[in-house]
């Protein structure tokens, strides 16, 4: 197999979503998952009822010798990947500043940072055509919140996308000559299950009006960006932040 995906976070949201439609248009895919098992597998059960192949793995992407159990699992069972969409992320409790304690920041930030570092290094060293790679394609979920700066919310998790962005900027420039474009997307309010992480599962509703769109984006519309940034459709296209928000 020539397309070979790894998603991670890929049980639920706009991981899943992603899984699904890669599945469809030819891409091996693993799912990859944290702690829910059943999710991950109907999403596998669904590709494979489509025609096409995948399986799931679970991985907690903040520890290394996960992602690297991840990757090799991926190698043995797909083959070489070419492409990666580093998309597991958390975010905790509303709050402000005076209530986040080192525990909480050090989860959020290795999760949503040292997690989709890790597994792009493991893509790079597979993909790149300096180590005997194909090349390949690596999409990083940002988000509209490294923009707005989220007050009163999670800035934490706002300053941890921050650092997508800059890592995206960077590693596309650092392995450009090698086959490998680097891209995020910026999703903006998507209706998934990470407001209720965050203590609000009607924010999508209490925020819809201030969207110029007038609503919350489907996990579809956001995996239809990834899809096309993974594609040759986007050829010249690295180092790019693409904004998929509504127009906030
Ligand atoms: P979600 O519905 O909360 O799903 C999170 C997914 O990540 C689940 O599949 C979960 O696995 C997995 N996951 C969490 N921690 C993990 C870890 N340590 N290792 C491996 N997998 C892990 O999230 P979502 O809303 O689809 O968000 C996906 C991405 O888009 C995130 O990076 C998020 O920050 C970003 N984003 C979302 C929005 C939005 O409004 N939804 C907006 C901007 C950006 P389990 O199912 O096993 O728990």
């Amino acid at each position: 197999m020539d397309k070979v995906l790894i998603v991670t976070g890929g049980s639920r949201g706009i991981g899943a979503a992603t899984a699904r439609i890669a599945g469809r248009r030819g891409y091996a895919v693993c799912v990859n998952f944290l702690k829910n098992k059943v999710a991950a597998k109907q999403i596998v059960d669904k590709i494979n009822a489509d025609g096409g192949q995948a399986i799931a793995v679970g991985a907690d992407i903040s520890k290394e010798e996960e992602v690297l159990e991840l990757f090799s699992t991926v190698d043995d069972r797909l083959g070489k990947i070419s492409a990666l969409v580093n998309n597991a992320g958390i975010l905790e409790s509303q709050m402000r500043i005076e209530d986040m304690d080192s525990k909480r920041l050090n989860r959020v930030f290795l999760t949503n940072i040292t997690g989709s570092i890790l597994c792009a290094r493991e893509a790079v060293k597979r993909m790149s055509i300096k180590n005997g790679g194909n090349g390949g394609t690596i999409v990083n979920l940002s988000s509209a919140a490294a923009r707005l700066g989220s007050p009163g919310e999670y800035i934490d998790y706002a300053a941890s996308k921050g650092a997508i962005d800059t890592f995206t900027r960077g590693l596309a420039q650092e392995v450009a000559e090698e086959g490998i474009r680097v891209n995020a997307v910026r999703p903006g309010v998507i209706e998934t299950d990470i407001h209720a992480s965050g203590g609000e599962p009607g924010r999508v509703e209490r925020i819809k009006d201030t969207i110029p769109l007038k609503r919350g984006g489907k996990p579809e519309e956001v995996a239809r960006s990834i899809m096309w940034l993974l594609s040759s459709e986007s050829s010249y296209t690295t180092g790019a932040l693409l904004e998929v928000s509504g127009g906030r």
